[in-house]
């Protein structure tokens, strides 16, 4: 991958987060307070505003924007959450021209690093950690097969709908869900959702 594929990445995210923007708050009307669509879809207008910039910058700066610009545009949870996560995964390819399978993959780990970083769920809790941890495995398994990044970025989508499918019977434990208490159970997680549809751009992008 090249810095005008990452810039392509992000742009497929922003058009995805729009065109479903409905869709994640409805999932958040459920458990939530029904704006995850909405936040998610505000950040990425606001670095959707930035695209024509970070077509200079190299593939950290890049994702290093991304991140402060969803930290300092979305008031939800989400966005401190997905704001820590692009800047650890900018982090991860610093100095780096190409990437190639071994740091896709590292970027992947270095992203999910940041929401368990910033948010301290772990698995089971009902949130984004449940679909993006069983991804992050899933391409490091792909990885140490010695599988192309298109059969990496495929299988880790595919482990991440079934993490966030697997939300569904779950009890929230951490974030707004967590005050419905048994009541969150039954309904798929928001952030999971969203987290998959970040991975899914990056395998179509792929
Ligand atoms: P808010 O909850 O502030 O309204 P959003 O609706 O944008 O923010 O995002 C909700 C999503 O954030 C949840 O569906 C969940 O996946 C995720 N989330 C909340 N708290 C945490 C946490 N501590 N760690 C990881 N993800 C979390
Ligand atoms: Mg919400």
């Amino acid at each position: 991958m090249t810095n005008e594929d990452t810039l392509r990445w992000l742009e497929h995210v922003a058009d995805v987060l729009r065109e479903n923007a409905a869709y994640l708050t409805q999932l958040d009307s459920a458990i939530g307070d029904a704006d995850h669509g909405t936040n998610m879809a505000r950040g990425f207008k606001a670095v959707r505003d930035k695209f024509p910039t970070m077509a200079a910058m190299d593939m950290a700066a890049q994702l290093k924007t991304v991140g402060t610009t969803l930290v300092s545009t979305v008031g939800g949870a989400s966005g401190p959450l997905y704001g820590t996560a692009f800047l650890r995964a900018g982090t991860a390819i610093t100095g780096k021209q190409e990437l190639a399978a071994a740091d896709v993959v590292a970027m992947l780990e270095a992203f999910l690093g940041g929401i368990v970083a910033r948010g301290k769920a772990q698995i089971n809790e009902k949130t984004m950690v449940d679909a993006l941890t069983p991804a992050v495995n899933a391409a490091k398994q792909a990885l140490n097969e010695g599988a192309t990044l298109k059969e990496i970025t495929t299988r880790a989508t595919q482990a991440a709908e079934e993490g966030m499918k697997a939300t569904i019977p779950m009890l929230a434990t951490k974030g707004r869900a967590s005050y419905l208490g048994e009541r969150s159970i039954g309904y798929q997680d928001p952030g999971a959702t969203s987290s998959w549809l970040i991975l899914r751009s990056l395998s179509e992008v792929v």
